[in-house]
């Protein structure tokens, strides 16, 4: 078996353990991040490529959209390679509720979300593809995001502080002694071998599997919901800025302009296994609507790849154990010392990408 000895172990190397291990690192610790496959190959490397405004959220979760607005200006200066600076709209199309704008507005003012209603016409004329029967838009600061590109910036910051990125590591085990966490066990999974990682600190960053990670350490019902959401990548990037739907958060309400494409999405439907998740064809041609609904004409591109991801939603007593659209998009921390007695472990999870850098 091999040793390694550290300072902290992060698990999982998606945007919030390459946040976590970055920051750990900068502070002088040592650290050593494990992903059982490559970096931002769970929920970061499938997920929609928005960089928030918090335009999304100003109405359903204002505090989510505040942490989303702060966070946008720092993520885009610090990621500057892989941020484009896209900006955005919030559109009512025809039949959409034409109260709910009003309502957008306040909640941006509320909660210091930088929002600019701006003339129909102005705006049809930046996005001449966009649906002409639009009855009101708004300018917001949105942005798009290559997480791959942020995920490997914040990793080579971390080894440029002495950070080591185990990839193809899985974790089997935690081990702890005096109720104190002491070593993480993983397997290398190109060779087969045991890595024993001595440590006195560790971080469970595994987004949806968390709660499994916790189980390995001894803490149970760590309740985080995988909230199952598909996208579909158009072949024409059919906009240049981010559209969203003015209206209460829903099923296909944003399309993101991202690199060569542009990306529909998404559902949100509570998922039994992380590991497994379907696209249903019903809901690919629920996408394919509602893209008509923001661009007509949608249907006329080509549909290049359609996948799913999983949201590391943190149970949320507010809504139905089902009901992960309305669940909080904000984020959680555990300390196990204090909820089930084992020291030297936290759990950290929720949140968005574009918050990634908050949560560490
Ligand atoms: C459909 C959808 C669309 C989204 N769109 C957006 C968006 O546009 N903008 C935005 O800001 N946010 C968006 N999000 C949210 C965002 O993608 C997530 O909040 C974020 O990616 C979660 O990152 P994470 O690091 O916590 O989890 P993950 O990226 O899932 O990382 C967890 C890691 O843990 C690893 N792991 C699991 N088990 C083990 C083990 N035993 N040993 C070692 N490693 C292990 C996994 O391999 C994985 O890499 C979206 C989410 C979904 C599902």
């Amino acid at each position: 078996m091999r040793r390694i000895d550290t300072d902290v172990v992060v698990i999982g190397g998606g945007a919030t353990g390459a946040g976590v291990v970055r920051d750990v690192a900068m502070r002088g610790f040592r650290a050593v991040l494990v992903d059982r496959a490559d970096l931002a190959q769970g929920t970061t490397g499938r997920y929609h490529g928005l960089l928030h405004s918090g335009g999304r959220y100003v109405v359903s979760d204002p505090r989510s959209a505040t942490e989303c607005a702060e966070e946008n200006e720092i993520v885009t200066r610090i990621h500057a390679d892989a941020v484009e600076t896209t900006g955005g709209f919030f559109v009512s199309t025809p039949g959409d509720d034409p109260e709910f704008p009003d309502r957008f507005f306040a909640g941006a003012v509320a909660a210091k979300v930088p929002v600019e209603e701006v003339p129909v016409g102005m705006a049809l004329k930046a996005e001449p593809r966009v649906n002409p029967g639009i009855t009101r838009a708004f300018a917001v600061r949105d942005g798009s995001v290559d997480g791959w590109q942020m995920v490997w910036g914040a990793a080579n910051s971390a080894k440029a502080y002495g950070a080591q990125i185990l990839t193809y590591h899985e974790v089997t085990k935690i081990e702890h002694e005096n109720e104190t966490v002491r070593a993480v066990i993983a397997t290398d999974r190109k060779t087969g071998e045991q890595v024993q990682i001595e440590c006195t600190f560790v971080m469970n960053c595994a987004g949806a599997w968390a709660g499994h990670i916790a189980e390995m350490a001894g803490c149970h019902d760590v309740q985080v919901v995988p909230g199952r959401g598909i996208m579909i990548a158009m072949n024409h990037r059919l906009v240049n800025s981010v559209i969203n739907r003015c209206v209460y958060p829903t099923d296909g309400d944003i399309l993101v302009p991202v690199h060569t494409v542009s990306i529909i999405g998404t559902t949100d439907v509570k998922a039994e296994d992380p590991d497994n998740l379907n696209i249903p064809a019903a809901e690919v041609q629920q996408m394919l609507d509602s893209g008509e609904a923001l661009v007509p004409g949608f249907r006329q591109s080509r549909a290049l790849h359609a996948w799913a991801g999983a949201r590391p939603l943190v149970k949320d007593t507010r809504v139905g154990a089902a009901d992960t659209r309305h669940m909080s998009r904000g984020m959680s921390i555990l300390d196990h010392s204090e909820r089930d007695g084992v020291k030297g472990l936290l759990t950290i999870s929720g949140g968005k990408l574009t918050t990634y850098r908050l949560m560490a």
